[in-house]
């Protein structure tokens, strides 16, 4: 959601509040995150973020450029290089490629979000390697998170035109987990019986702008 839309519906359900956009942007909570500052090519999923983590140990950051360097061609979604059927760069040969030079043999260790055997948690695990195996780790993986990208592309491109579009509606449904309720000026022996709620949050966009309506 863009700013202009949150500030257009609290206006619409707090009638009564005289603000200003300005004064409405700087109010934004601590934990609601500006599209400037979060990575446009995400989505917060195990997939992408161990991804972002390898090439993050290879001291490669993970933008918007990252596919046009790895793709041949990258605006085309259903072609032959996103869909991983191009000979030229598919199973990530122009990342090994890129990589050629590079010191296979220095020591390098990686982040990796993983499900714990034992307690089925997810958990962030520390790997040790040389270069040379985490470039083998990031091309193994190639094709799958090329996949997951491509598809969140799609829905990305079609949400966009579904949202201007007259004729059509979206519903958007969404889940906040773990919240910790905590009371006013609580003792300190209350902090062992939080109780935590999830919220599934749903927006309803209908037009643009104007007639949104938000339920939860
Ligand atoms: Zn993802
Ligand atoms: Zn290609």
């Amino acid at each position: 959601m863009f700013l202009k839309e949150a500030f257009s519906l609290f206006k619409l359900e707090n009638t009564h509040v005289s603000v200003g956009f300005s004064k409405f942007a700087a109010a934004t909570p601590q934990n609601v995150l500006l599209l400037k500052n979060s990575p446009v090519d995400q989505c917060k999923c195990s997939t992408h973020e161990n991804h972002m983590l390898k090439l993050k140990a290879l001291k490669i950051t993970y933008g918007n450029n990252f596919w046009i360097d790895y793709l041949c061609d990258s605006n085309n979604l259903v072609g032959a290089c996103w869909m991983g059927h191009c000979a030229i760069c598919k199973d990530g040969k122009l990342f090994e490629k890129a990589r050629e030079n590079s010191e296979k043999a220095t020591p390098v260790t990686w982040k990796m979000w993983e499900k714990d055997g034992n307690t089925g948690r997810i958990v962030q695990n520390v790997k040790e390697g040389c270069v040379g195996e985490l470039e083998n780790e990031v091309v193994s993986g190639w094709e799958v998170v090329l996949e997951h990208v491509r598809i969140k592309r799609i829905q990305s491109d079609l949400f966009q035109k579904m949202k201007v579009a007259k004729d059509q509606s979206i519903l958007q449904i969404d889940s906040a987990m773990a919240y910790s309720c905590e009371y006013q000026n609580e003792v300190q022996s209350a902090l062992w019986s939080r109780q935590s709620v999830n919220l599934f949050t749903a927006a309803f966009l209908v037009e643009v702008i104007t007639t949104h309506h938000m339920f939860l």
